[in-house]
């Protein structure tokens, strides 16, 4: 069945509803989403309830875990906390009760899927290209694992017992040449890899195929919205910029 697996939606219910259109004109049938669905955008409660409908995976990522439980922000830079701090006003009982009891991680017989990194799915550890695979492939059990987190698309495989990182491209899977995939699959609504456009993949698991997605989105309308509601600007400015 083909799937969409997106990450990093962030409150940007623009972006999101592109990257559903998209994959429903490409076939898609089953929806992954790989945490940080709210925090930074204005429509916290919207793609809660647009994701939670999907009836698909989803996993927890850290903006989830912040704004959703009135944990200390000091983790977080001042703009993702005044942002989380925003979104925790915003959340209905029952989207924070739903992100709330998200898992850390989860799996299907083709892959694992989780927001940061496997070797610590509860921290969120980051997983930037020139990042250290190892502990993360070592709990690696499927042979293809799903990330977001960096906002960075990426591809990481581990051939001949080492970690190679690569530019995310279509690709299908080919058991005999590497042991194991980790794709990074970027961010619906707030891409930082110099394009704005909304970012996601279609993977085909009974083929092994993996085809990045980029999708145009009305940015102004989102960033609009985050002006109208009071969140930090920059965080409007940097939608059409891609960063
Ligand atoms: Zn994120």
């Amino acid at each position: 069945m083909l799937t969409a697996v997106f990450s990093d939606v962030h409150g940007n219910l623009e972006a999101l509803d592109a990257v559903l259109r998209d994959a429903r004109e490409h076939g898609a049938e089953r929806f992954v989403c790989l945490g940080d669905v709210v925090g930074y955008g204005a429509d916290p409660n919207a793609c809660s309830e647009r994701i939670r409908g999907l009836g698909g995976i989803v996993v927890r990522g850290n903006h989830d875990h912040a704004c959703s439980y009135r944990a200390p922000l000091g983790w977080f830079n001042p703009v993702a906390a005044a942002a989380a701090r925003w979104t925790r006003k915003q959340l209905s009982e029952e989207n924070r009760a739903w992100l709330r009891g998200l898992p850390f991680e989860a799996q299907t017989e083709e892959a694992q899927f989780v927001h940061g990194g496997l070797d610590d799915p509860r921290h969120w550890p980051y997983l930037f290209p020139g990042e250290d695979f190892s502990a993360h492939f070592r709990r690696q059990r499927r042979i293809l694992c799903f990330v977001g987190h960096t906002h960075v698309p990426l591809l990481a495989a581990l051939i001949g017992g080492r970690a190679r990182v690569a530019r995310l491209a279509r690709f299908r899977l080919s058991p005999d040449e590497v042991a194991k995939v980790t794709v990074n699959v970027g961010s619906v609504g707030q891409p930082r890899n110099e394009d704005p456009r909304a970012c996601y993949v279609l993977w085909d698991p009974a083929k092994g195929g993996v085809a990045p997605r980029r999708v145009p989105y009305d940015i102004d309308a989102a960033a609009r919205k985050i002006l109208a509601a009071d969140l930090p600007p920059l965080l409007a400015a940097r939608l059409s910029i891609g960063r």
